[in-house]
C-alpha cells in the first residue's frame, strides 16, 4: 500500500481526552475516531489490526472444535424476560422499541439467544456435545466509558456457548476453551493469566477471568512469580483427549483478582507473590442449567427422560485486545506491534521522493516485496525525512526499510527493527532475503512444537 494513497489520518498533537497510552496512540495513529462516548469508527489501520486479532481468535476457536455462527445484535426483550434477566440487567442494557412498539434491546451478550436456538434444534442427547461461537458487536451502556476501546459502550466480542448432556461433558467443554484461551493470548504475544473469578450477572459455579498485567489495568491482581516465566505454546495439545491435567497444571500456580485474594489465606509466601494491575481480556463461565431450565432447552436423555442442557459461555474482548496490545507494546515514539497482529509487517521509506533514482529503487523494492506476499506500507510521499521517521515509529510496523540517495550510491538500504531499535545497512538483496525468508508463519499448529519464527 502506498502511503500517498492510503487513508491514514495521523495526529501531530496529543489528544487531550486520552488518559492512557493505548487510547492516545490509537487516536494519534489514525486507527479510530470517536463517534460518541464509548463508540468508535475503526479507520483503515485500526481495522487491519482488529481483523488480525479476530482471525487469531477465530483460528483457535476452530482448532478447539467450536463452530462459527452469527447471531443478531438486536434481540427481542421477550427472551430476556424468560430467563429473568430483562429487569436484572438494569441501565447497562440499551432498550429499544420498534415501529410496532415491540420491546427490543441491543445485545450485551447472547446466552438467551443461543439457548433459544438450542431449544429449537437440539432434541436428543445424541445431538450433543456442541460448541458454538460468534464474533459480534455488543452494546453495554457503561456508566463510565473510558480508555478508548478498552472500556467502550459498543465493542466487539467473541462469545462461545457450550451445550452438553451432563456436568462431565460441560467441564470438558470448559477445559477446551480454557486451553484455547491460553493459546490465543500467547499467539497475540500476551501473557494472560487465568484467575478464579466471581460469576457476576452471568451466574454459575465455575469461572475464570483471563488477565494481562499492565500498569494501566483497571483491577488489582495477585499471582505467583513463576507465572511470568511460563511458555504456554510449548508442548502438545489434543482437544479430543483428557484436558484436565492441562487445566490442573495451569490453575495450580496461584493467581487471584482483588475480590478473591485474601492475604491471610494466600497459599504462597509473600516473597513469591507479584502484586500488579491487570486488564481482563477474556472470561469463561460454567453455569449448568441456569438458562436452559427456565427457557425450556431440554433434551431427551439416554433413557428418554427430559434433561436440561448443561451450558457454559466464553467471552473474549476482541476490540479491547487492540488497546491491551498497545498497552503492552509501546514506547515514547509510538506503538510497537507484535508480528502476529501488525497492520503491515514492513514500513518502506523513500527518503527523497523527488529523486528519480531513489524512487525507482524504492518502487522496485515495494513491487518485489508485495509480489512475495510481504505486507508493506510504502511511504512514497514528498515529506521531510523527520516526518516520515516519526510517522513510521508512531504506527509501529515491526521492520523499517529506508531508501535514500546516499545509501543507494553505496549500494545499500538501511533496515531498522522497531522493537530493538537496531539499524543495519545492507544490500538490497540481503534486505529482501531477510524480509522474505523471515516472514512469520501465521499458523503454528497446536499439536506441533512451535517454529521459532512463529513466536510473536
Ligand atoms: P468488565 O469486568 O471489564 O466490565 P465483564 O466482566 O463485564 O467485563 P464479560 O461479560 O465477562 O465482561 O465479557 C467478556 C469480555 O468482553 C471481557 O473479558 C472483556 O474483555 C470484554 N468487555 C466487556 N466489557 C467491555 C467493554 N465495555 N468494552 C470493551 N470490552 C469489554
Ligand atoms: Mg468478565
Amino acid at each position: 500500500m502506498r502511503l500517498s494513497e492510503y487513508f491514514l489520518p495521523v495526529l501531530r498533537e496529543n489528544p487531550s481526552e486520552a488518559q492512557i497510552a493505548s487510547h492516545r496512540l490509537m487516536l494519534r495513529a489514525g486507527m479510530i475516531r470517536q463517534s460518541s462516548a464509548g463508540i468508535y469508527s475503526w479507520l483503515r489501520l485500526g481495522l487491519r489490526v482488529l481483523k488480525k486479532v479476530e482471525a487469531i481468535v477465530r483460528e483457535e476457536q476452530n482448532r478447539a472444535g467450536a463452530q462459527e455462527i452469527l447471531m443478531p445484535t438486536i434481540q427481542p426483550a421477550e427472551l430476556w424476560r424468560e430467563s429473568g434477566r430483562y429487569d436484572d440487567y438494569g441501565k447497562e442494557m440499551l432498550r429499544i422499541r420498534d415501529r410496532h412498539d415491540r420491546e427490543m434491546l441491543y445485545g450485551p451478550t447472547n446466552e438467551e439467544q443461543v439457548t433459544e436456538i438450542a431449544r429449537a434444534f437440539v432434541k436428543s442427547y445424541r445431538d450433543l456435545h456442541k460448541l458454538l461461537f460468534h464474533i459480534q458487536w455488543k452494546f453495554r451502556d457503561e456508566v463510565r466509558p473510558r480508555f478508548g476501546v478498552m472500556r467502550g459502550r459498543e465493542f466487539l466480542m467473541k462469545d462461545a456457548y457450550s451445550l452438553d448432556i451432563d456436568a462431565a461433558g460441560a467441564k470438558h467443554a470448559y477445559n477446551k476453551m480454557f486451553v484455547a484461551y491460553l493459546r490465543t493470548f500467547a499467539r497475540l504475544g500476551l501473557k494472560a493469566i487465568p484467575m478464579r473469578a466471581d460469576t457476576g450477572p452471568i451466574g454459575g459455579d465455575l469461572s475464570h477471568e483471563f488477565i494481562i498485567l499492565a500498569d494501566t489495568g483497571e483491577s488489582a491482581v495477585f499471582c505467583d512469580r513463576r507465572w511470568l516465566e511460563t511458555d504456554i505454546l510449548a508442548g502438545e495439545i489434543d482437544y479430543a483427549g483428557d484436558l484436565e491435567p492441562f487445566y490442573k497444571r495451569w490453575t495450580a500456580l496461584y493467581a487471584a483478582t482483588d475480590e478473591q485474594h485474601d492475604p491471610a489465606s494466600c497459599p504462597i509466601p509473600a516473597s513469591d507473590l507479584v502484586s500488579a494491575r491487570g486488564i481482563e481480556v477474556g472470561h469463561i463461565f460454567y453455569f449448568g442449567d441456569k438458562y436452559s431450565r427456565p427457557m425450556g432447552a431440554v433434551v431427551a436423555g439416554p433413557d428418554g427422560e427430559p434433561v436440561p442442557i448443561e451450558m457454559g459461555s466464553y467471552g473474549i474482548g476482541v476490540s479491547r485486545l487492540v488497546g491491551a496490545l498497545i498497552e503492552a507494546n509501546h514506547d515514547a515514539a509510538g506503538i510497537i506491534w507484535p508480528e502476529s497482529v501488525a497492520p503491515f509487517r514492513v514500513g518502506l521509506i523513500n527518503l527523497r521522493a523527488t529523486d528519480p533514482r531513489s524512487r525507482q529503487a524504492a518502487d522496485e523494492i515495494y513491487g518485489k516485496l508485495s509480489a512475495a506476499g510481504v505486507e508493506v506500507l510504502y511511504d512514497d510521499r514528498d515529506e521531510s525525512p523527520g516526518a516520515k521517521f516519526a510517522t513510521m515509529d508512531l504506527i509501529g510496523l515491526p521492520e523499517q526499510v529506508v531508501v535514500g540517495p546516499r545509501g543507494l550510491a553505496a549500494g545499500t538500504v538501511e533496515m531498522k527493527n522497531r522493537r530493538t531499535g537496531q539499524r543495519q545497512d545492507m544490500s538490497i538483496e540481503s534486505a529482501f532475503d531477510r524480509l522474505v525468508t523471515c516472514s512469520p508463519s501465521p499458523h503454528p499448529a497446536a499439536g506441533k512444537k512451535r517454529a521459532k519464527s512463529a513466536q510473536p
